[in-house]
């Protein structure tokens, strides 16, 4: 089920005190949920989770999240310099980048953060660009389908990420001799999913797969991380990840193919993004206009360019309605945007309650991949974004972009864009 942590008199609050649309976010839920997650691990002697930045990239998110403990994965030029704005540097941040630049690797460097390397032939890239630490991660690509009790998992084999597994060998080894002593493995096969079996399964084959590589390479296995990929219930009908038996599942893991043999000193490392915020942000929008056709649609004030996913994904996210609460749904609508793409709708024949334009609508689990996969197709600009403070006050984290944002990049006079706001 989504989470409906937040009374309905929240979002209206908010509304009243911000122009819609903007994405609103809950400092309680998250920090529950990172220290939730912190406990749910603690049953493998060392455990952090490096929040995915590409799920939330906004300063006073990072910020909370490394209150709570958490380090940051990476993947550009911007993110890092990002994660070093908020105050992250060495050690709690991963760089696991897929076909960089090969200039990132030395600024990923300069920070002196854990390289999760892509490819085998990265390490000649690495090793120019910056140089060989001690201690580099490997992503692994098992290929074929990642079966846990008959369910397919994931694609790897269709998936561009990582290694396989003679090169993951062939590149410690180069490593090696290059100078480095320890090395991490990493693997991404999954998304999305909610099944308590999926972290454990994939820790076995990591743990795995670390041992024989120690036994290779003489290398020591120094960290295994189970990167992200743990989903939330974006469906009414959908069950939450049990993140306390994904924990105790991986610690069973560990017992098992580390403890019991002697191995110590390896650490569990995690890049949740979507687990970590994406329940606790919401897409508040206002009803502009009712057209009632061959369909009855709800246009909204937000578009597809403030969250992506229903367009690319067909992605479902819940829809709810403030002021409305209690109110049987007996209109079947469509919610849209104002894009000229007939997929710029929120939601495709919704049972929702009767709406008066004005109405405040919400759309839910939008924390995660959502403004930050935002675009300006049309000439839409982006929204805000807005937090909900632990102490019950709204402040604004991430201004809405103007028509001079918009102009910035172009080769024009850029109080041209500042004009037209004016007027
Ligand atoms: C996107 C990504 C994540 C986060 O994925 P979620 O599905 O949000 O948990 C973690 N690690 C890497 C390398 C990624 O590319």
């Amino acid at each position: 089920m989504p989470n409906f942590s937040l009374e309905p008199q929240v979002f209206l609050d908010a509304a009243r005190q911000y122009q819609t649309p903007f994405h609103l976010y809950d400092e309680k839920g998250i920090r529950e949920t990172a220290r939730r997650l912190k406990k749910a691990f603690s049953g493998v002697p060392t455990f952090q989770e490096y929040f995915a930045v590409k799920a939330l990239p906004t300063p006073a998110i990072l910020r909370i999240l490394k209150e709570e403990g958490c380090g940051v994965d990476c993947a550009s030029t911007a993110e890092l310099m990002l994660a070093k704005a908020c105050g992250f540097e060495g050690q709690d941040i991963m760089f696991s980048a897929n076909d960089v630049p090969p200039e990132e690797f030395k600024l990923a460097r300069k920070m002196n953060a854990f390289i999760n390397l892509d490819d085998i032939t990265h390490v000649e890239t690495l090793r120019d660009n910056g140089g060989v630490p001690e201690e580099v991660c490997l992503r692994y690509n098992p290929g074929s389908s990642f079966n846990i009790a008959g369910a397919i998992m994931g694609e790897p084999e269709e998936a561009k990420y990582g290694m396989t597994r003679p090169q993951l060998t062939e590149a410690l080894l180069k490593l090696k001799a290059l100078g480095a002593k320890k090395f991490g493995l990493h693997s991404f096969v999954s998304s999305n999913t909610t099944d308590t079996n999926y972290y454990p399964a994939l820790a076995r084959l990591l743990f795995k797969t670390g041992v024989q590589l120690m036994e290779e390479t003489g290398l020591t296995l120094s960290f295994v991380n189970l990167s992200g990929g743990i989903g939330i219930p974006y469906r009414p009908d959908a069950a939450e990840a049990d993140i306390e038996q994904i924990g105790a599942g991986v610690a069973r893991e560990y017992d098992k193919i580390f403890t019991q043999k002697g191995i110590t000193g390896v650490a569990i490392k995690t890049e949740l993004g979507r687990y970590m915020t994406g329940p606790h942000g919401w897409l508040v929008t206002t009803i502009l206009h009712e057209k009632r056709i061959y369909r009855h649609y709800l246009g909204v004030d937000a578009s597809a360019c403030d969250l992506m996913r229903p367009a690319m994904y067909g992605a479902y996210h819940h829809i709810t309605i403030p002021a409305r609460e209690g109110q049987p749904a007996t209109e079947m609508v469509d919610v849209t945007g104002s894009l000229c793409e007939n997929n710029d709708k929120f939601a495709i024949n919704r049972l929702l309650p009767e709406t008066q334009i004005g109405d405040v609508l919400v759309i839910h689990d939008t924390g995660a991949h959502g403004l930050s996969m935002g675009y300006n197709y049309n000439g839409k600009l982006r929204c805000k974004e807005v937090l909900y403070c632990q102490d019950g006050s709204f402040k604004m984290i991430r201004r809405a972009e103007t028509v001079r944002d918009y102009f910035a990049t172009l080769d024009i006079d850029p109080d041209y864009g500042a004009l037209i706001t004016e007027e």
